[in-house]
């Protein structure tokens, strides 16, 4: 297990005290007000365990893109009115991340208030993980907390750079993700299953690599699947295939077999000449006898039974990308069906089942199975890092801590 601090450490009286704790505010909004909050519902615990226990807080959060200079559409101050409902705490804002404007506010916040600093990427150190900055930040807290996970793959003064300023903590949010990302790849329960799909091998190349030295079975499937069929000298018709991938697959293929890992690969795929929901050209047929003018827009049912099948035995289970076109019918069965198995298998105890990526969170929520998961992540980005195997600065920052 990762080894860092929790709020755990910390005091039980944290009266004048000002913690920062950096989180994701990222939320899609539409006519001004955010249509999803669970980033929001994500950091609730962290931020009211620390109010409660008296400390000032100062909210520190990246919103958008501006690229290093302040922006009249992207200030943090828009998602204040969203954070103050579900937190059912009112805000005060803050348009500076450091200086006298900062040091204003937290003369007038009072122990167990909460400050929403400004966007942390309208100053160019943040993405830059500028020292300077980083400490300027710093100066303003005794503590800092980080349950942004979603943003821990970059290294960012807000991320990264603060941390060797100030003591550092892993929020709730943090440590239940890091906890149950362990449990699926860093010291997971063998035997492991990974379901990797989604559209194409090319962004996910890294995941496969490392994958294969740490799974016994490896299931292919969405677009990724065609173009590992397609290398296998399969007709995949009009699939969506990358077909200069054929060296790149035979690789990962022969790192598979070496290290005893099992290549599952889809032996029946559902079929259509147009793309278009329950289309009159819907054809369930083996691989090898595609027609040139279809295109594979899901795995078949003998092969998700198959899967179903090693599911049963595995006790792990890590998933990113769907096997299918999920988002049109009935391109979602395959993906429907085997979550809906991993999901029954992790509620009899038998799988771990962790689950992440945007569409794959999308997937799941549609097969109703969200609940019944051993954990979804919202992250994205830092969720396919760490399926790649990378060390994640954010996260190695509170191992390392300095302050
Ligand atoms: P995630 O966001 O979970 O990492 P990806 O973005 O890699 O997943 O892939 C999701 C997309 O892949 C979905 O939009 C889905 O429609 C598409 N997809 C899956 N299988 C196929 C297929 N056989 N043909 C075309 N698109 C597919
Ligand atoms: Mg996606």
């Amino acid at each position: 297990m990762p080894n860092f601090k929790t709020l755990d450490d910390l005091p039980g009286d944290l009266t004048g005290k000002v913690a920062l704790v950096r989180v994701d505010l990222n939320l899609p909004m539409k006519d001004g007000s955010a249509t999803d909050v669970t980033r929001v519902e994500a950091i609730k615990p962290t931020v009211l365990e620390l109010t409660g226990k008296g400390a000032k807080v100062l909210l520190l959060a990246h919103y958008g893109r501006p690229g290093g200079q302040r922006s009249s559409t992207l200030s943090t101050s828009f998602v204040q009115g969203d954070v103050e409902k579900v937190l059912g705490k009112e805000l005060m804002f803050v348009p500076e991340i450091a200086g006298p404007i900062v040091d204003q506010a937290v003369g007038i916040l009072r122990s167990g208030d909460i400050g929403l600093l400004d966007n942390t990427r309208f100053w160019p150190g943040e993405e830059e993980n500028d020292p300077n900055l980083a400490q300027a930040i710093a100066r303003h807290g005794d503590l800092y907390v980080n349950d942004a996970f979603s943003a821990a793959h970059r290294a960012h003064a807000s991320t990264e750079g603060i941390a060797h300023f100030l003591p550092a903590y892993a929020g709730r949010a943090m440590e239940v993700e890091l906890r149950a990302l362990d449990t699926a790849l860093g010291n997971p329960e063998a035997p492991v299953a990974a379901v990797v799909g989604g559209a194409k091998v090319s962004s996910k190349l890294a995941v496969l690599e490392h994958l294969v030295g740490k799974v016994q079975h490896l299931i292919i499937g969405g677009g990724m699947a065609n173009t590992f069929l397609a290398a296998r000298g399969v007709d995949v018709g009009k699939s969506l295939a990358e077909h200069d991938l054929t060296d790149t697959v035979t690789r990962i293929m022969d790192e598979a077999d070496h290290a005893g890992c099992t290549v599952h690969l889809p032996y029946d795929v559902v079929v259509a000449t147009e793309f278009a929901a329950n289309p009159a050209s819907l054809r369930t047929r083996n691989v090898h006898e595609v027609g040139e003018d279809e295109m594979i827009l899901d795995i078949g049912p003998q092969a998700t039974e198959a899967l179903a099948d090693v599911l049963k035995t595995c006790r792990t289970l890590v998933w990113n990308g769907p096997l299918g076109a999920f988002e049109t019918e009935p391109f979602d069965r395959a993906t429907v069906s085997l979550a809906r198995t991993a999901a029954a298998l992790t509620q009899e105890g038998s799988l771990t089942s962790v689950a992440g990526g945007g569409d794959t969170v999308a997937a799941l929520a549609q097969a109703g199975v969200t609940e019944d998961f051993s954990y979804i992540s919202a992250a994205g980005g830092a969720f396919l890092e760490w399926m790649e195997g990378k060390d994640l600065p954010g996260v190695a920052a509170l191992e390392n801590t300095d302050g």
